[in-house]
């Protein structure tokens, strides 16, 4: 069984259940597997015949061995990927595909991970017979699909914290009109105002009795089902033994984890490159060794990137041999020579996110929204200066682009037509709170939620 170690080092390593449990590990560290199991080639090779939830529930198995039967396992993922995941090939490209991750409830990537949680936490609190208080921060998309994902989910509530300024109509309106199990909360302050509030009711000795959890990149099962699509895609577009090249937009570096983990697991991936957008410290880092968070973080276009210090980094570090403490504080240098080997990162500015929106409509006909454009842009420049044959490239488009109608109409001319999940929305009543960033007034808000 695999068990899962914390980033910092300090606490003991921990099976599925409490790591999942409890979000973040006693030590403020984050948990990873202490190994990664190998997908060897017939896996591999059974994917290209195999549905999104068999290659899923396949991927996954060996992480929740002793939590979940396989025909349990099988059917969390088959209910939580009821959606298409389309690869859309790149007119005028010879082997591009976006890989459109925005087809779920709340239509950004994050439902894949928040819907196979919310499933397996479900489990849990059945079977532990205790209810469980999920707290999140959401720079935009968490929030939503976290918030949809638990809607109605007997045992536990959910407590939504975000920057009030920070999110779009829509995105807000996918947390506020939900009710029941799901508090929202409006911050006046930043996304990491919100992330920092967060993290310290984590680490709260006066708020044990709640039973708090995190559905955040934070915690391990948001973490665990973005390995999936990068082996769904690959096995699409690729011989078994093909390196792909993988484009991930980033903010909390997340998403990208879960292609470093995917690599580990045998998956055959020329290079991932992972641009960001203002918020730089990422390539800078990269670049110099020497890691500098962005404090505050910038407000950019993509604003579920709008990230200064993200949590994940002290995975990657850990996963590439070092240790990053939670402040960012480097205590172990990770191997540099194989991170620059298979990670290339760039900043992307709002100027060029705009222009990479036009020039893939005008260009290639594909309508991308400003994450999905950052990630366009960043394999555009890679491109020029890195030539790599023929290999397959995969493109993340991490949110739907009705989720920015005013963008898309002022740079292309007319809005994007919503999904059927986000019509409607405007029409639904609101309702949500609002708090100063300060934790003690946090505190005592958790502390008079009703029961779930
Ligand atoms: C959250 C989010 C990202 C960034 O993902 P990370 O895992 O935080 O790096 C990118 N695009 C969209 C639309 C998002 O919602």
């Amino acid at each position: 069984m695999i068990r899962y170690f914390s980033t910092n080092e300090q606490a003991p390593p921990v099976g599925l259940r409490e790591a999942l449990w409890r979000g973040q590990a006693p030590d403020r560290g984050l948990y990873l597997p202490e190994h990664f199991p190998q997908l060897d080639r017939p896996t591999r090779a059974w994917m290209r015949e195999a549905s999104y939830p068999e290659i899923a529930a396949r991927v996954l198995q060996p992480y929740v061995a002793g939590l979940l039967r396989e025909e349990e396992l099988l059917q969390i993922c088959r209910e939580a990927y009821d959606f298409p995941v389309p690869l859309e090939p790149v007119r005028g490209q010879s082997r591009v595909f976006i890989l459109r991750l925005d087809r779920g409830p709340t239509a950004s990537f994050k439902d894949f991970a928040a819907r196979w949680m919310a499933r397996v936490l479900g489990r849990l609190v059945q079977q532990e017979g205790r209810p469980l208080t999920i707290l999140t921060a959401t720079s935009g998309d968490t929030g939503s699909a976290v918030a949809s994902a638990f809607h109605g989910v007997p045992g536990i509530r959910v407590v939504v914290l975000f920057p009030r300024g920070e999110v779009s109509d829509r995105q807000r309106r996918q947390m506020t009109t939900l009710g029941g199990n799901i508090h929202a909360v409006a911050i006046e302050g930043k996304f990491d105002d919100c992330q920092a509030m967060v993290k310290q009711a984590f680490a709260d000795p006066g708020l044990q009795s709640l039973q708090l959890s995190s559905a955040n990149s934070i915690n391990i099962g948001r973490l665990l089902p973005q390995m999936v699509y990068y082996f769904y895609a690959a096995s699409r577009v690729a011989d078994v033994d093909e390196p792909v090249l993988l484009v991930v937009p980033s903010g909390n570096f997340g998403n990208m984890m879960g292609a470093v983990i995917a690599r580990r697991m045998g998956l055959p991936v020329h290079r991932l490159l992972v641009p960001v957008n203002g918020n730089d410290e990422f390539p800078r880092y990269l670049a110099t060794g020497r890691y500098e968070k962005v404090e505050p973080s910038r407000a950019c276009l993509s604003n579920a990137m709008n990230v200064g210090h993200p949590s994940n980094l002290a995975r990657l570090v850990a996963v590439y041999g070092g240790r990053m403490g939670e402040t960012g504080r480097v205590h172990r240098e990770p191997d540099w020579a194989r991170l620059r080997r298979e990670l290339w990162s760039i900043s992307v500015s709002d100027e060029e996110t705009r222009a990479a929106i036009r020039a893939a409509w005008s260009e290639h006909g594909l309508l991308l929204e400003p994450h999905g454009a950052v990630a366009w842009h960043g394999y555009q420049q890679y491109r020029q200066e890195e030539p790599f044959g023929d290999l397959p490239a995969l493109v993340l488009e991490t949110a739907h682009p009705a989720k920015f109608p005013e963008e898309i109409e002022r740079l292309l001319g007319f809005r994007p037509e919503a999904p059927a999940s986000l019509a409607g929305l405007d029409q639904r009543p609101e309702s949500y709170d609002r708090l100063p960033p300060r934790y003690e007034v946090f505190r005592d808000y958790l502390r008079a939620l009703p029961a779930p």
